[in-house]
Order: structure tokens, then sequence, then C-alpha cells
């Protein structure tokens, strides 16, 4: 906010010594409250402690009525951003479908839009990651060319009020690898080594932890992205790949897997993976957060706006003064 403002506000509140007529206080009050309000409606940049709600969706990139009313659950939200767990542009990550795929849906949200649906967002507030559908199109190119985003595009790190969060290439096309010892893994550990923000959530595509059948933890898929993320110092870990809702607590952390964004829906393996408290797969859905700097909730819900999950993560300091 410029300052200015927020001290004529104050000013034109409190009264001056030298009252302008009514007719000129109104018409300077009114400018004013109306700059707030536009600055209020196009600020997307929570200040760092500021609480902040984002959404999060995964594999929905596909031009149909679900992927249509999942956006619309999201955007009823109002949320300052969103991120996506991968999976973007079905089938082929092609330039020929990104905008029907994607832009369609969520325009309003990305920065740099200069696709055929609207207008975009001043300051980019959509924040995917590449899926293996992204990695389809030679180079991922049309998603890279598509999309304006932090550092080299592909795993990249940004700060929001209280959270910073940490985006991950998991696709084995990705040339900087996805081994804890890669050239991406070492920037990971370095990222959050460095990091003071209060929550360090880490999402990626290809979901170390399912019980989907697709690309559950028993086809041993996905186990490249069994990382060290608690040790590093993550939160909480965010994936997709298997399209389906599951929270998941192992490895002293609580894993994601939200795949229902709209494209399709999966089923679940007999055995659930170790450690899997809640599942599902009966509808499509998103998630919905709040993050402040004593805590963060994670709701799942359905495309028709029913709660299937919520779980809240609570600072110990913050829990044991009651707070
Ligand atoms: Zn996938």
């Amino acid at each position: 906010m410029d300052e200015r403002e927020a001290v004529t506000v104050v000013r034109l509140r409190a009264g001056t010594a030298r009252q302008p007529s009514f007719f000129v206080h109104w018409k300077r009050a009114l400018r004013h409250s109306l700059a707030l309000f536009f600055y209020a409606l196009n600020c997307p940049l929570a200040a760092v402690g500021q609480p902040i709600t984002f959404a999060a969706i995964g594999d929905f990139g596909s031009d149909n009525i679900s992927t249509k009313q999942v956006a619309g659950l999201v955007k009823s939200w109002r949320p300052d951003f969103i991120l996506t767990l991968g999976d973007n542009n079905y089938p082929s990550g092609s330039a020929a479908t990104i905008d029907r795929n994607i832009g369609q849906f969520y325009h309003e949200f990305i920065g740099g839009y200069h696709g055929r649906y609207g207008a975009g967002a001043a300051t980019n507030r959509f924040f995917p990651c590449l899926g293996n559908h992204d990695w389809v199109a030679d180079g991922a190119k049309p998603y890279l060319d598509y999309f304006t985003l932090p550092g080299n595009e592909r795993y990249y790190t940004f700060r929001r009020g209280s959270v910073e969060f940490f985006c991950l290439d998991s696709d084995a096309k990705e040339p900087d690898g996805t081994a804890p010892g890669s050239v991406q893994g070492r920037w990971l550990q370095q990222q959050l080594t460095n990091s003071t923000a209060p929550w360090k959530l880490v999402y990626f595509h290809h979901a170390p932890f399912t019980s989907g059948t697709q690309h559950g933890t028993h086809t041993g898929e996905t186990k490249r992205m069994d990382w060290p993320f608690r040790d590093w110092g993550a939160s909480v870990v965010l994936a997709g790949h298997d399209h389906i809702y599951e929270r998941i607590h192992t490895n002293g952390l609580v894993y994601f897997v939200n795949g229902l964004g709209g494209d399709s829906r999966d089923k679940f393996h007999r055995v659930p993976v170790a450690g899997s408290v809640k599942r599902y797969s009966a509808d499509f859905g998103a998630m919905r957060v709040q993050a402040s700097e004593k805590a963060m909730l994670f709701l799942f819900f359905n495309r028709h706006g029913s709660v299937v999950d919520s779980y809240q993560m609570v600072k110990p300091e913050a829990a044991a003064a009651g707070k």
C-alpha cells in the first residue's frame, strides 16, 4: 500500500483543523476508499506473517465438466493463489491444448497470460508443477512457454505469508535429476536449510506414498521421490499422479495425495500403504489450505462443496499455550 494513502485516510477519519466542505471531504474519502478497495482486490502478495488461503489441485488438465466444476469450487474460495500438483495438460502436454486445458478455467490466476480466455493476473497467482503428461511434449516446452515462474521454472521456491513453497520436478526427464543427491535434490536441501519460514511446504507430481492402484507405492513406480524431506526441514508434502485423495502419516511427516482435479478417478489397492489415514475417490475435488504463523488447516472438498477431510497442523509452542 502507498503509505501516503493510509495516512490520508486516517487524517480524513480523524478530521483536520481546516475542515473541507462536506462535499469535498466525501469525494476525497470515496476516492481513497476506492483506491484501498482496488488495492486489496489486486494484492496477491500477503506480507510475511499474514494469514493466507490457497488452493491445491492435481491432475486437472482436461477440458471437461469435472475440471470446470472443480475450478468453480476453487474460485468460490477466492484463494490468494493456486498450486498445482502436475498433469496440467492432458494427454500430451501439447501447445495445441494447453490454453483449453488450463487457461479456460484458471486464466485469472496466471501471470503474463496471453491466452484467449480473457485477462490474466497482474502478478502471477498460479504455481504449477510438472507432471509426466506435461513432459510428453519435447522438453516440456509448451508448459515452460505458457507459464512465467520463479527460478528455472521446473523447480523453484517462493514465500507467501508464513509459508515457503518448494516446487519440485519429480519427472524422470528432469535434466537436473530426481534423486536426493541430484542437482535438484541438493538445491532443495540447501533451500530448506536456508529457509526461515515457519512452514515449509514441498510439492511435486509423483507421490512417493499412495494407495492408488495405478501408480501406488505397491508398484514401486515413484519410490525415487522418497527423499529425506523431514530431515531437511520440510513441514508437509503434497503430490498427485494417482487420481485419488489420500492423507498418509509416515516418515515423521504428513503426505497428501491430491489428484482429483478433474481428469479421471482411480481406485485404491486392496492393501493401503502404511500410515494411510484417509482415502477418497468417490468424486472430484480440491484442497483449500489456510495458513497462519501458528497453524495450517488442510481441507479437502469434493466438487459439490462437501468437506471430505480436515487436518490441522499446529506449531508445538502454540499448541502448548492452548492457542
Ligand atoms: Zn501423472
